[in-house]
């Protein structure tokens, strides 16, 4: 395994670096007083964020995910993991760059699975940034966790498909650009356990689409993006809105979830990474007890510590994204799982530390921490929680002692 990267890297990370420097931090704060001038925080786009993705655009850093595809850039996920890093360190960085959740796996979906029809109608204007996009899979009423437990219901009628359901936490939906929905439900309760659910595109303004709340993260709404809970009552769709077919919804879960998976930990490291230089910037300027706080040797062991949980958690990362690239999604399955725990229970150590050193100020809005440590706390829960991801490892680890059964 080689990680070193390769000069078309090296030049992409040095302009993407520049770029962060010169138009997404100095922009943090004016995109916070956009958002709070508007009448609504949900109705309209901070004017700011556009202007930066033209700029974005004009530089050639968009759409730099999407391996072996027609569309993106045509880097591996090798390639792209130091720059998801680098867009990470900003909690509007990735959006800029058209790299954001839900969007990347969305897309991912439409380039993999989408039919030529779907692709022109939905593909094209995510890939252009135009419009924005959902994951509805998770419903109040079932440990979503487990995929096999959702109830929502797909049923063929004619040349038409109705969908029912209750979902929640359909994130990016509150978007006044979110246009499209991609709906995970049971097209057929009588098919093998794996074989039961389907995706199909859902336009948000079909009649029968209603979204009841926006639910806040630790007291954050994340607008204008948000978290919806979202009745689909009747909604009818053109059959042609199936993803790939009937059936193979599980199979869709499993190709999306694992790059999105992986961009959010690439995301974490970089997030951890501008959490640890906050860090050292502020405690080698305070000074308490007679001494600057960087003196303190419990605040330099915190800072090894930093380093030391950042360095492996790329490592394997990294190890992730090369299995992703030379054996695919699937045979990279328990390196995406190890990778989903360690990432962000490391993130959240590393702005934990810190928030600390910075006093009552790392917990205020004057700094990022506090968010980006709400974002990598829910991102333990949010595709899939550790619990599931260990069982998973544990799982692939006790098949290699052919103890059949033990795990199901
Ligand atoms: C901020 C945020 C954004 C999200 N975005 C999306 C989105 O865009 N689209 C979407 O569809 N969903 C989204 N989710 C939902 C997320 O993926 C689910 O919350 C997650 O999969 C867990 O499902 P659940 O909430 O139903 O928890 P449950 O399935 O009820 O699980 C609860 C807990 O039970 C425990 N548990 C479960 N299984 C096991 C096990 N095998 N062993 C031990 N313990 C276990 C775990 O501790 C788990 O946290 C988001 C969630 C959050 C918080």
């Amino acid at each position: 395994m080689d990680f070193s990267y390769s000069e078309k890297v090296l030049k992409l990370k040095e302009k993407l670096t520049d770029f962060m420097e010169e138009h997404v931090y100095p922009n943090e704060k004016v995109y916070k007083e956009q958002l709070n001038q508007q009448a609504s925080r949900w109705t309209a786009i901070p004017p700011i964020m556009e202007e930066m993705k033209q700029k974005a655009k004009a530089a050639g850093l968009w759409n730099l995910f999407l391996p072996e595809s027609e569309y993106g850039a045509g880097l591996t996920n090798q390639e792209y993991a130091p720059l998801c890093e680098i867009m990470g360190r900003s909690m509007i960085g990735p959006e800029v760059f058209n790299c954001s959740a839900p969007d990347t796996g969305n897309m991912e979906v439409l380039a993999r699975y989408g039919s030529e029809e779907q692709k022109k109608q939905w593909l094209e204007p995510l890939l252009a940034g135009e419009i924005r996009s959902c994951f509805s899979m998770t419903e109040p009423d079932v440990a979503s966790s487990d995929a096999t437990n959702i109830q929502s219901s797909i049923v063929r009628d004619g040349d038409e498909y109705v969908i029912n359901g209750r979902k929640w936490w359909s994130s990016g939906a509150g978007d006044p650009r979110c246009e499209i929905a991609i709906v995970m439900g049971k097209s057929d309760t009588t098919a093998a356990k794996h074989e039961q659910q389907s995706m199909i595109l859902v336009p948000l303004d079909t009649p029968g689409v209603t979204i009841e709340r926006m639910l806040p993260v630790f007291g954050y709404d994340d607008a204008p993006h948000g978290h919806a809970e979202i009745i689909y009552d009747n909604v009818r769709v053109p059959a042609e809105n199936m993803l790939w077919g009937e059936g193979k919804g599980f199979a869709i879960a499993q190709g999306r979830l694992g790059p999105g998976r992986i961009h959010h930990c690439m995301r974490l490291i970089g997030a951890a990474e501008q959490a640890l230089e906050d860090l050292c910037k502020r405690v080698q300027n305070r000074v308490a007890f007679g001494k600057k706080v960087a003196e303190q040797g419990v605040v330099q062991e915190w800072i090894a510590d930093a380093r030391i949980d950042i360095e492996q958690a790329r490592l394997l990362t990294l190890k992730a994204a090369y299995m992703m690239d030379t054996v695919g999604n699937k045979e990279a399955k328990a390196e995406i799982a190890m990778i989903k725990v360690v990432a962000p229970n490391m993130a959240l150590k590393v702005i934990d530390r810190a928030i600390q050193a910075h006093g009552g100020a790392g917990v205020s809005d004057d700094f990022t921490l506090a968010n980006h440590w709400a974002n990598a706390r829910t991102l333990r829960l949010a595709d899939g929680p550790d619990e599931v991801h260990r069982r998973q490892i544990a799982k692939l680890e006790l098949r290699k002692y052919k103890k059949e059964g033990i795990l199901k």
